[in-house]
């Protein structure tokens, strides 16, 4: 899976709530870690349907 935020970001911290392994916030915008996407695809995808601004763009391999 490979997840970017877009720069639409607002910085609301809902995807890092929902899953902190992969979201994290940095200067009010929501940032990566692609080594924790593995295993926690489910909650990516929960945190992408969450986006109030729909910032999480993500694509399945
Ligand atoms: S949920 Fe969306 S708007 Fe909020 S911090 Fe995450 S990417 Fe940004």
């Amino acid at each position: 899976m490979f997840i970017r935020v877009l720069k639409s970001c607002i910085g609301c911290g809902i995807c890092s709530q929902i899953n902190p392994e992969v979201f994290e916030l940095y200067k009010n915008y929501a940032t990566v870690n692609r080594d924790k996407i593995e295993g926690n695809e489910e909650s990516c995808i929960d945190a992408a349907l969450n986006c109030p601004v729909d910032a999480i763009d993500l694509n399945e391999y």
